[in-house]
Order: C-alpha cells, then structure tokens, then sequence
C-alpha cells in the first residue's frame, strides 16, 4: 500500500493561505475545535493583539485575488472605486464572510471609510467595527486619543465573547504577535542578503499564512521553514536588485509578482503585507493598550496610510535604496488607489532628485495578463544592467 507522504512546512503554509481568499473553512474549523471566536479585519494595519486577548482569530481581509465574480460589489460601488474593496463586499454578500464574528474597517482611505458603511447596511446582523486612527500623529494627543479607540473595540469584544478584558492576557498576545514580527523580520533581512534562496512567491504564501493562522502555530513553523531554508544550496542568478513600494492595501495576484521576478528582477522588499509586521516589537511593560498605541503613534518608519508629517518620506526613501543596496524602484499602484499614488509623488521626487532609476505600474487583483508587465519590467531591467 502507497503511503502518503506527510505535509511539508511550506504545504502548511500554503493550506492556510489558500484558506484566506474565499472559503475560511479553516477558520471555521478553528473555531468549532477550541471554541472560539473570529474577527476579519480589512488592511493595513490592525492591532490583532487585542482579538487575540479575547479567544479571537484576528484573519486579514486581502481581498480575492481575482478568484470571485464581482457582480454585486459592482453593482454597488462606483466605478473608480479599487477592487479590493468590490472583492471584500463581493465576500460579504455572497455570505462567504460568515465565519467572523466581528468585521473591522477604518479610516486608512475615503473608499474604505465608505466600505465600512456599506458592509454594515447590507449585513444588518454582523458587527461591524469602524476603527478611527489618529490623523495627526504627531500630536501629544493622539497617543490618549488611539487608547480610547482601543478601549471601545475592547468593550465590543467583551460583549461578543462574553470574555472580560485581562491586561495579563493581552501581554502574552502581544508577546506572541512580537515573535511572530520578529521571525517574519528575519525571513525578509534573509531575502534581502540572498533573495535566491527563496522565491518571492514563497515568500508571500509563508507571510500571508502569518495573516489568518494561529499566531502560536505560525511561530513554531515558520522558525522551522526558517531553518530549512537557510540549509538551502542555490546559487544567485544575475538579476536586479529592486525595492518595490504602493502595494502595502489592494494585493497584486501572485503572477503579478513571479513575472517581475521572471523577468530579470529580485523583489528585495516591498511592501505588500507590511500590516503584518510593521508595527514591529510592542513592549510589554506597563498598560498593554497604551504601549499599543505608543507603538502605531511613533513608528519612525513610514506607513502611507498613516499620515505623519513630521516624517521625512523622501530622505527615507534615499536612506532606504542605499541601506538595502537597490539597484532600482518599482512603484507598484492598485487602480484607484489615491494613498499610493500621492506616495509614489512623494518619492518619486526624491529619486529624481538623485537620478535613481525607477518604474510605475499600476494593477488590480484582477489582473490576469501579464505580457505587457513582463516587457515593461524586462526593458526596465536591461536598461538598468547595460547601462
Ligand atoms: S487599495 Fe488604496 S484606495 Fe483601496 S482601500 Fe486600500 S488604500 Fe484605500
């Protein structure tokens, strides 16, 4: 009798990733065996620390890759409104949202802002969550201001969960949040150095997992997949180093990625699940809601939907391409998207400044033909090395 052969670290990681477009059944799962509840939140960034604290599966909502009609959501947006926001309300509508017990929007853009309406109007039995981050970070009063935010979410978990609030449980969640952070920080400094040793495709699928699984479970695998891959022998090809920045919301399809990495290019960085880790080490002393919002209010690095205007985007970028040795820039905006196109502005100014080469190219999830990309990208490139 053929035996089966177990599941790989990566094969892990890809169930749950394919799990988080449209089916959630993993979610599901997870909640009927450890009785459970779970929250979808919309990108960038959420403090998933605080669903954590109360037995709640904090999943990302990146949208569906394509892999739904958008036949409602069309019917009820308007035309130039970005697909990730027609592909979340699509999930809604079609019911396929039904594992989450709470669904949090906020106010990272005009568009999300009114997704968040209209979720909560056709979906008159789920909880919807409208999350209002600071506009002005670097006020003394937002930091006060995000801790009153977060105590109005924690009162809506105690009443979903019946759980009540425990600063002891909320520090072991952003314990274990700080670790998952840190190991997916050492999986992109490992990419940096020797992009070849892993696919940017893998890359994604591993980091993506870090957005639905259990953070406990994650941790434990992804410090093994780190470990099996630093074992690997594979040999650097002659490609570009290029930095990629604008898909931090709206997620280009997987394709979109491996054909820029198939034509000549290694993706050093960019900044696609950057909710996932930007908000890098929380610490764990004194108030855990305090210490969360300290954590999203002085973050020096720069998050486009944050808006922090004593942070100086274009000495960031110049700094950014030097330290991480770029040999060029691909802006990558979904359509629509107003917060990356007055990022790619900003930064755009500063590589023209210093002559350094860069590309912008806009996207959907949608996007299923990839010929026109790979030209633009292969012509980048080649101009870049044969100059
Ligand atoms: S893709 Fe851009 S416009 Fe759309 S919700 Fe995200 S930030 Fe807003």
């Amino acid at each position: 009798m053929s035996q089966v052969a177990a599941p790989t670290t990566l094969d892990i990681f890809r169930q749950w990733y394919e799990d988080s477009f449209t089916d959630f059944k993993l979610v599901r799962e997870w909640k009927d065996v450890n009785a459970w509840h779970a929250l979808g939140y919309f990108p960038v960034y959420f403090p998933v620390e605080l669903a954590e604290a109360f037995d709640t599966l904090p999943v990302a909502l990146y949208g569906a890759e394509g892999r739904i009609n958008l036949d409602i959501a069309i019917a009820h947006t308007q035309s130039f409104v970005c697909t990730i926001c027609k592909s979340v309300f699509q999930l809604g509508a079609e019911k396929r949202l039904d594992a989450f017990d709470i669904l949090v929007f906020s106010n990272i853009c005009d568009v999300a802002r009114n997704l968040s309406g209209i979720v909560k109007r056709n979906l008159p039995d789920k909880t919807i969550v409208y999350l209002h981050y600071p506009i002005h970070n670097d006020t003394e009063l937002a930091v006060s201001y995000l801790v009153d935010e977060y105590r109005r979410l924690v009162n809506i978990l105690e009443e979903t969960t019946g759980i009540k609030y425990d600063e002891e449980r909320l520090r072991e969640a952003i314990r274990l949040h700080n670790e998952k952070r840190r190991l997916i920080k050492i999986l992109i400094d490992l990419r940096r150095e020797k992009p070849w040793l892993v696919p940017f495709t893998e890359y994604y699928i591993v980091t993506k997992a870090a957005s639905i699984m259990p953070v406990d479970k994650y941790n434990k695998l992804l410090e093994r997949y780190i470990g099996e891959v630093v074992k690997r022998d594979v040999r650097p090809a002659d490609r570009l180093r290029i930095l990629v920045k604008g898909n931090f919301c709206e997620q280009p399809p997987l394709m979109f990625m491996k054909t820029i990495e198939d034509a000549g290019a290694y993706i050093i960085e960019d900044e696609s699940l950057i909710g996932q880790y930007w908000i890098g080490e929380v610490s764990i002393e004194g108030d855990p809601l305090l210490e969360l919002a300290k954590a999203y209010v002085s973050n020096d690095v720069p998050l486009t939907v944050r808006y922090h205007p004593s942070l100086d985007k274009q000495e960031f970028i110049k700094r950014e391409i030097k330290e991480k040795n770029a040999e060029g820039v691909l802006f990558l905006s979904p359509k629509f998207c107003e917060p990356s196109l007055y990022d790619y502005i900003i930064y755009k100014k500063a590589l023209d400044e210093i002559h350094f080469p860069y590309l912008h190219l806009e996207y959907e999830e949608t996007t299923s033909s990839f010929e026109h990309l790979r030209t633009m990208v292969e012509t980048f490139v080649e101009s870049i090395m044969f100059d």
